[in-house]
């Protein structure tokens, strides 16, 4: 079927609403035939996920592309231990419907309300010393390239390390195939009032005391508000104690003054995996609304030095956040991830929605965190430009190239692709 153009919609705001787009309209195919009809009308075009990312990533001159529209044709391969679905499915609604087959993957991020793609082109991560991010479950993508050719990319392709983290700029991702692993139990366990001094001794003793461990502070005063423990209930049990931070035996939420209803159910009470590893329900609002976000995957070697500069910038920081996170990550091979080559922890902010400090604030912050290898998350507000962040990447180059040769006329291009990889 031919697409008809009275399925387009506005192109609105970003979820922060903290961006309007710019392009035409979105429009909404039912299949990669329509996606590929639309490529071949010309461009500038782009692909719209969930709109969770906060800067002009996504945004275009021309047309947004969303896969709104897609049937999710969820199928699970039992023996390969893989799913393949289309890839604007959400997270929440991919999580319900694996662990309904009795499969599960092997992490989320803090919210299951992304759409898998755009979540993957970006990096998206949630924590864990043996979890790489949601990008490196990917075994094999789908895309349809600026020429209208449906590409097919595996684990085995010598480019597919450069695909998956796309930052959509090769293609429109039609399909996806993930790793699953069997369906799998966990508890959350938050402990308050971790001290710092504690927290910096025994850093990797804390980051590997769960499957998922994730460190709350806002900077000031002598100790990390919150920890919060994710454990495989298939795994030890979570300590009583932590380094001198107390069991929480309520719920809470990592927000002063947000509803402990929004999270994911704490206080060790056991339930699936599709319910415990994101902090937010899905039927829910996830963290604040209200906010900006930033972070910077710092290299796990660096770490020490890294929490020591952002604590000097405390008093600076602190007007400023609703909170920090802190969360940690294995290595891999994916050319633009935030943690190629180097197991990393992700320092990220969130921030009250005030543009304009923060925008001020970041050049200072990347002052101290790009020397010590600290990549920014391409989905979250950084003020790292081309040529700060081209030596960051041992595979900028290579990337750049594969961009040329998906998408030769430049279709995909638009102002963030510019002014941070110089295409
Ligand atoms: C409240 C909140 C919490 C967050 N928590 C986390 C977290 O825990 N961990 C973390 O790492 N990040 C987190 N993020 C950031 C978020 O995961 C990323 O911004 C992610 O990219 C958003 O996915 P999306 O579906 O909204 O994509 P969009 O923002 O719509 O698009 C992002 C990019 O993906 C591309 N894209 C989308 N669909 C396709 C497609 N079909 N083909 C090719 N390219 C495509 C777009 O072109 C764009 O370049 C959070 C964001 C918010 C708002």
């Amino acid at each position: 079927m031919a697409y008809s153009d009275s399925e387009d919609q506005p192109a609105g705001q970003n979820w922060a609403q903290s961006h309007s787009f710019a392009a035409q309209a979105v429009q909404r195919p039912a299949d990669a035939a329509e996606v590929r009809e639309l490529i071949l009308r010309g461009g500038p075009v782009r692909a719209l996920g969930s709109r969770h990312s906060f800067t002009d990533l996504a945004d275009t001159t021309g047309r947004l592309i969303s896969l709104d529209r897609f049937s999710p044709d969820l199928v699970v391969d039992e023996a390969a231990r893989t799913a393949s679905f289309s890839p604007g499915l959400r997270y929440g609604d991919l999580a319900t419907g694996l662990h309904a087959r009795g499969w599960a993957l092997h992490n989320l991020a803090s919210l299951p309300h992304i759409s898998v793609a755009g979540a993957i082109a970006t990096a998206t991560h949630g924590s864990g010393d043996r979890n790489g991010n949601l990008s490196t479950a990917v075994s094999a993508i789908e895309f349809v390239n600026g020429t209208g050719e449906l590409t097919r990319l595996s684990r085995a392709d010598a480019d597919f390390d450069g695909a998956v983290v796309s930052l959509g700029a090769i293609g429109i991702v039609t399909r996806i195939t993930l790793d699953i692993e069997p369906t799998f139990d966990v508890r959350q366990d938050l402990y308050n009032d971790l001290p710092w001094d504690a927290a910096l001794a025994h850093f990797d003793a804390i980051t590997s005391s769960a499957y998922s461990v994730s460190l709350f502070t806002r900077w000031i005063g002598d100790t990390i508000e919150i920890a919060w423990l994710k454990s495989r209930m298939d795994a030890p049990a979570p300590p009583t104690e932590l380094f001198g931070a107390t069991l929480q035996t309520h719920d809470q939420h990592m927000l002063p003054g947000q509803p402990a209803a929004n999270t994911t159910k704490q206080c060790g009470v056991p339930g699936p995996w599709n319910d415990r590893l994101a902090h937010f329900k899905l039927g829910f609002t996830p963290s604040n609304g209200d906010e900006l976000q930033s972070e910077y995957l710092v290299p796990r070697s660096n770490i020490l030095p890294a929490l020591a500069a952002m604590r000097a910038l405390g008093p600076r920081i602190e007007p400023l956040l609703l909170v920090t996170e802190l969360r940690t990550m294995t290595a891999d091979r994916l050319w633009l991830s935030g943690a190629y080559d180097t197991d990393a922890v992700g320092i990220h902010f969130t921030w009250k929605k005030l543009p304009t400090e923060v925008g001020n604030l970041l050049p200072d912050i990347e002052a101290a965190l790009l020397p010590l290898g600290a990549r920014p998350h391409w989905g979250k507000v950084f003020a790292a430009g081309v040529d700060q962040l081209a030596p960051l990447y041992p595979r900028f180059d290579d990337f750049r190239a594969l961009v040329a040769r998906h998408d030769p006329n430049g279709l995909f291009r638009n102002g963030f692709l510019e002014r941070k990889l110089g295409l």
